[in-house]
């Protein structure tokens, strides 16, 4: 047994220094990026470095087509069946939005199986997200070693993981893109279940570390609480930020609206809990435990608010620190760390 006593931080456990700027206002921050990646080279991406989830509740079609608006990106989750992906597609007239939503899968071979045949009838799909709670096992790495060799002009995302060594190992072995974090969620439960976790923003800083030294790129999945942890991910190094909760409520999002005792609610689940397995692999089976929970959530409405309200906030950061573009946030970012976020007087709002 060993024990690592260096301190390892959350969002939570830092702020961003501001610094002089000349940036006179947060208009001027312009926050799109441009990528091209590791393996799936022809391709280059421009657009806002947000994803969605690829969680049933939020990685929906209508949630791609609500954020592809603001060139933000979608996860669409994998339980879509062949023939809703060709109805998207034959329904879809602007095309590009191909650029902005990736199709999900897990390991198992049935999941890349369904995926093998959607992509043979959408050629567009240039993006693939190769999702499991565990990215540690070596079966896994052989999944993204067979998906490179089969799709070589495709982004392949792979996580999740959360320490540098296993970065690495995935960008070596295919992917483009690496997928970080294990437990920070907000319908997540693993860290209760298995004691097993790191902090986000080191492993986000550790991460991209590593991916950048390898001209690999990371996603901080998870964990963002508010406009200002999305600009810590960035500061700390995350290419792309990736949220489930604050797109769960909204009129795009799945899950069901409920209504109790007059006001509005919507579900957000994880899609390791016990909703989710009861909804889509016929309950828990006897060998594991959930680790996720089912919450309800006060509907939100459309999620354009929401997105206006998470880049104003990226951009004020950005003004904060003298960084006119977002590419420039992390090397203006100097975290201090702090023992209080908030003036919680008049609530947690
Ligand atoms: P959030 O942005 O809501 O804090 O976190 C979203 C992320 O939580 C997802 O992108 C995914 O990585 C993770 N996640 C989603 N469902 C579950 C679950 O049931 N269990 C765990 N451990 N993580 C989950």
């Amino acid at each position: 047994m060993i024990i690592d006593n260096e301190i390892k931080l959350d969002f939570k456990d830092v702020l961003i220094r501001p610094k002089r700027s000349n940036i006179s206002s947060r208009s001027q921050v312009d926050l799109e990026r441009e990528f091209k990646f590791k393996h799936g080279s022809s391709i280059i991406w421009k657009g806002v470095p947000i994803m969605i989830s690829n969680m049933d509740t939020t990685g929906t079609f209508e949630m791609a087509e609500a954020v592809y608006k603001h060139k933000l990106f979608t996860c669409i989750h994998k339980h879509y069946l062949v023939f809703d992906w060709k109805k998207f597609y034959k329904g879809t007239l602007d095309k590009d939005i191909f650029n902005y939503i990736a199709i999900s899968c897990g390991s198992k071979e049935e999941d890349i199986h369904k995926i093998r045949i959607i992509m043979n009838e959408i050629p567009d799909i240039k993006f693939i997200c190769v999702d499991v709670a565990n990215g540690y096992s070596e079966y896994f790495t052989s999944v993204i070693i067979k998906l490179r060799l089969e799709f070589p002009d495709k982004v392949i995302i792979a996580g999740n993981v959360v320490t540098r060594e296993m970065t690495e190992e995935l960008l070596i072995k295919g992917a483009d893109i690496v997928k970080v974090g294990i437990g920070p969620g907000s319908v997540c439960t693993t860290r209760k279940q298995t004691g097993v976790g790191y902090p986000q923003l080191s492993a986000i800083i550790e991460c991209a570390d590593a991916a950048h030294g390898l001209n690999g790129h990371i996603i901080a999945d998870g964990g963002c609480t508010n406009p200002g942890d999305f600009a810590k991910a960035f500061g700390g190094g995350a290419d792309f930020v990736m949220s489930g909760g604050i797109f769960a409520g909204h009129d795009e999002s799945g899950g069901e609206l409920i209504e109790i005792n007059g006001k509005k609610y919507k579900e957000f689940y994880g899609m390791s809990s016990k909703t989710a397995m009861d909804k889509h692999s016929g309950g828990v089976a006897n060998y594991r435990s959930s680790e996720g929970k089912r919450v309800l959530l006060t509907y939100k409405g459309s999620v354009n608010d929401t997105i206006l309200d998470i880049l104003g906030g990226i951009r004020s950061s950005c003004s904060y620190v003298g960084a006119p573009f977002l590419k420039n946030l992390s090397k203006c970012t100097t975290f201090i760390r702090v023992s209080q976020q908030l003036n919680e007087v008049y609530g947690k709002s």
